[in-house]
């Protein structure tokens, strides 16, 4: 058994717990720490609010409760912290760039 191989836990995006996925998430699964939905945009590797929808994924659905379970096809559970804390600074250096474009305060 090679441990190395096996991949990253995953974690709710709103506690940090480590959800176990082996058997898929469903639509009614909430996370046994913090109780928010599983199967939700917020926990969802398509979801980055720089896309129309916030999705990556442009046949999904619209859904406008990001943090509710959804009835998406594509759902697919695993954001983790890092790829979150990458969003979020990605979404500020894009604000500050549109700042900038607009104008410094002088
Ligand atoms: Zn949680």
């Amino acid at each position: 058994m090679n441990t190395s191989e096996h991949p990253k836990p995953k974690k709710c995006i709103f506690c940090g717990s480590v959800i176990d996925t082996e058997l898929g998430i469903g639509r009614r699964d909430e996370c046994p720490t913090c109780g928010k939905d599983l199967h939700s945009c917020l926990q969802c590797i398509f979801y980055d609010e720089a896309y129309a929808n916030s999705c990556r994924e442009p046949q999904a659905e619209p859904v406008y409760e990001k943090d509710r379970s959804n009835f998406c096809d594509y759902f697919k559970f695993g954001r983790d912290e890092a790829e979150a804390e990458e969003l979020k600074f990605r979404q500020k250096a894009q604000l500050e760039a549109l700042f900038k474009k607009v104008g410094p305060k002088t």
